[in-house]
């Protein structure tokens, strides 16, 4: 796990020249160490070692949590110790994230390591990140077990005279019972008109009958998230419109499961459930990305969308999530996970 991430690391540190690099991304400092200390925890790796440096706070946690590293309470970013441990380590050419550097790190880099040669690292630990190793795989499909089964056992609470809040609030409950830490967003539980929003987080509104009820919700586990749409209409007389809509982001989220071949680029999976949309010409009413990326964070590399020029491989994992939605009607989205397997896409999502 771990000890191959840093293997990995090491091989682009090469590429680049760099002898060491100094990892400040919480998401990537958890991604390579196990801490879980986010935005307490810096990681300074060399050829040859690898340092965990935060407060004393995390004393124990840090030394349980990071077996593979050498910690040391060493307080950033701006602090003399850490200029004295890259003079021991006989660091020259030191990489750094630069979409994750602060100004005062960045006036350390400069004005107390001006001995180093500074090499930007990009996104090499964001791009790693994209392929799931098995253990992070068996993470993922346990948070959607997680949230998918909780909403199954819920879902029948959904009924008209409940509100929004309510329902949510259920919800993030029954995930949190089973083990969750917390809701990997904040719960979306948009309802009638207010499904046209599709970021419409769970408001005060009462659930009407006939209703469609968007429920977009993820558990965060293990520090990794899941992330689900289900679209359900409240007990009574639906919007014929809505129940037609319905079956057409069904049919493109179907669509481009199956048609899913290793290979194909983000844009060209987006591609497929966009034109099938559009061929019953809905196609403006469906405004956001078919999909992204997910790990550590919701939203993460790769992008399944008209800019998705990255080729999807095995052992990424992504959301597949078409939505039509109409203002002052309502909207319909449907999402799931799915696994890159050797010859297609593996649903992780249940319920
Ligand atoms: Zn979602
Ligand atoms: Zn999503």
């Amino acid at each position: 796990m771990q000890s191959n991430r840093i293997f990995e690391l090491r091989k682009t540190l090469e590429i680049i020249k760099a002898d060491a690099v100094v990892i400040n991304d919480p998401d990537n400092v958890f991604y390579l160490s196990g801490f879980t200390g986010y935005g307490d925890g810096t990681l300074l790796i060399t050829s040859t070692e690898a340092f965990l440096l935060t407060d004393s706070r995390y004393d124990i946690q840090a030394h349980e949590e990071a077996p593979l590293y050498n910690v040391k309470m060493i307080r950033m970013p701006d602090s003399d110790e850490f200029v004295s441990l890259v003079k021991e380590c006989r660091i020259k050419n030191l990489a750094f994230e630069n979409c994750y550097v602060s100004y005062t790190f960045w006036k350390l880099l400069n004005d107390k390591l001006s001995f180093c040669n500074l090499v930007n690292l990009d996104d090499a630990v964001i791009n790693q990140r994209m392929i799931k190793d098995e253990s992070e795989v068996k993470i993922i499909k346990k948070a959607c077990e997680i949230a998918g089964t909780a909403f199954l056992e819920m879902k029948h609470l959904i009924v008209p005279g409940v509100r929004e809040v309510d329902v949510a609030a259920e919800l993030e409950l029954r995930m949190r019972k089973k083990g969750a830490i917390k809701p990997s967003f904040d719960t979306i539980l948009a309802s009638g008109y207010r499904a046209a929003m599709p970021h419409g987080a769970a408001s005060e509104k009462v659930i009407m009958a006939g209703e469609p009820v968007t429920c977009d919700f993820g558990a965060f586990y293990k520090g990794y998230c899941s992330d689900m749409t289900r679209t359900v209409f409240a007990e009574g007389e639906a919007d014929e419109t809505l129940l037609k809509i319905y079956d057409i982001v069904k049919e493109a989220h179907d669509l481009a499961i199956v048609s899913f071949k290793p290979g194909m680029t983000g844009y060209d999976l987006d591609k497929i459930a966009r034109d099938c949309i559009e061929s019953y010409g809905y196609g403006k009413e469906f405004g956001h990305s078919l999909g992204h990326g997910i790990g550590t964070q919701v939203h993460e590399a790769p992008s399944v969308s008209k800019k998705g020029d990255i080729v999807l491989e095995k052992g990424m994992i992504f959301s597949v999530e078409p939505g039509i939605y109409i203002e002052g009607l309502g909207g319909v989205r449907i999402e799931d996970l799915a696994l890159v397997t050797d010859t297609g896409l593996e649903v992780i999502t249940i319920g």
